[in-house]
């Protein structure tokens, strides 16, 4: 049965569409069978993983709404060896339009769960915002990665997110847990970076995983050829720490 994680952070650019689909490519050259759940209307995952959102059959939306399942909507990324439930911007229009039904907080959760036997691993990728979709991902979730840029205003907004977490946890969904925070974009060189990820480390604990992924211009490229980084160059600095995530997460799910 597949374990569920959202990538959440509600500040936009912070690192979650490469991290999910780079996570993705590296669980899948670990063998492991994935699911990438597209749950924010600017669709950048699924271009990232190569597919066109312009001409989906299905989407994430047609899932939140009942109209078809995860069976039916996914696609397959070739460039990244993972399955893709697609979005695009439709998926906006889901935020008003759930509101009047019921059980609005659980419809992806229930969706996932009739796919839960074909993966071992679903990431979703959540918009930036605390909305309705977010907590639809946070609701399907046994844990949440973060995501976050080792720079001043870094910690500012987390307490937010980490007190929305709680509230779900208590209310809707009591398996959510935070897996961990992802140090992303790190740049080695900057006094700065160091500092706040010693910070992270200290106040966190082993909430922060082990992994650090580099700012590296080579994962920042390869959205424009469809692929994700770690397929676009396997070799690179950024590949290979995205690789040694998926192997840091396959660890942690057995622990789970
Ligand atoms: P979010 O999904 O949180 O909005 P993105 O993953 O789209 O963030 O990243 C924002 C921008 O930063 C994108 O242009 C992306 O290519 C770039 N980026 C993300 N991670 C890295 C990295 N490790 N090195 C270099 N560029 C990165
Ligand atoms: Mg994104």
């Amino acid at each position: 049965m597949a374990k569920i994680f959202c990538v959440a952070n509600q500040k936009g650019g912070v690192g979650k569409t490469t991290t999910t689909v780079n996570l993705a490519a590296g669980l899948a050259k670990l063998n492991q069978r994935v699911l990438l759940v597209d749950l924010d209307p600017q669709g950048n995952a699924t271009m990232g993983a190569g597919i066109n959102k312009a001409t989906l059959q299905a989407s994430t939306y047609e899932v939140l709404l009942g109209s078809a399942d995860v069976a039916t909507a996914r696609v397959r990324s070739e460039a990244g060896g993972f399955d893709v439930l697609p979005a695009n911007r439709e998926l906006a229009g889901a935020e008003v339009e759930m509101v009047q039904l019921e059980n609005r907080e659980r419809r992806l959760r229930d969706a996932l769960a009739l796919a839960a036997k074909d993966y071992d691993f679903m990431l979703i990728d959540c918009p930036p915002a605390l909305s309705m979709l977010t907590l639809n991902g946070l609701c399907a979730a046994h844990g949440v990665i973060i995501p976050m840029q080792c720079e001043y205003y870094a910690l500012e907004g987390l307490s937010d997110l980490v007190n929305t977490i709680k509230k779900v946890h208590a209310n809707l969904n009591p398996d959510l847990k935070i897996i961990g925070l992802l140090r992303v974009m790190f740049d080695p060189r900057m006094t700065l970076s160091q500092q706040v990820s010693a910070q992270l480390e200290q106040h966190f604990g082993d909430k922060v995983f082990k992994t650090i992924i580099p700012r590296n211009v080579r994962l920042a490229e390869a959205p424009s050829y469809g692929m994700p980084g770690v397929t676009f160059d396997p070799t690179s600095k950024g590949a290979q720490a995205y690789i040694a995530f998926g192997a840091e997460m396959v660890k942690r799910i057995k622990k789970m």
